[in-house]
């Protein structure tokens, strides 16, 4: 799992999913999610879609807008980039072991301004050559303050806007 967030965090994309591309292109590759929902009730978009335990978030113009893995399981599934296939994964990398793999790799990151009394933080690292996305990873301190476990990771774009006069696409 630590080599799929270093390359999450270095280029927002896991499995082809990543900010800013297009979902068909990912349902082309991966086939249908397993699951898929709408984000509020009462609009057909954005929508959510998951394949295993990752999940994209989805613009009417379907655009990727955010892609969102959760950690916090004891077993973990990462589509594999083939239909139907997951990588299991058994435990979430600490904070020291995700730093220190970003700093080896290369991959700039930085401590976010922490704006809330939870016991997590977070880190997040911008990707190289496609401005406006970040990736935040949230670590949980409650049990393990010096080695805290990936709770969550997050790929979100700041870049796109739906063109207001354009017709949701059909399908
Ligand atoms: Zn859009």
């Amino acid at each position: 799992m630590l080599t799929v967030l270093t390359e999450f965090g270095a280029t927002g994309s896991i499995a082809g999913m990543r900010p800013l591309a297009s979902f068909p292109e990912v349902t082309a590759v991966l086939g249908p999610p397993e699951k898929s929902g709408r984000i509020s009730d009462d609009q057909p978009w954005p929508q959510w879609f998951q394949y295993g335990d990752m999940s994209v978030e989805v613009c009417r113009c379907r655009i990727i807008n955010r892609v969102s893995v959760r950690t916090w399981y004891e077993s973990v599934r990462i589509p594999t980039g083939r239909p139907g296939e997951f990588h299991t994964f058994e435990a979430a990398p600490t904070c020291p072991q995700l730093s220190a793999a970003f700093s080896a790799a290369g991959v700039p990151w930085q401590r976010v301004k922490q704006t809330h009394s939870l016991p997590q933080f977070t880190i997040e690292t911008d990707i190289a050559g496609l401005p406006g996305v970040t990736v935040a990873f949230t670590f949980t301190t409650g049990e393990t303050p010096d080695a805290p476990p990936l709770h969550s990771a997050h790929a979100v774009e700041f870049a796109h806007e739906c063109p207001e006069d354009s017709a949701p696409v059909p399908g």
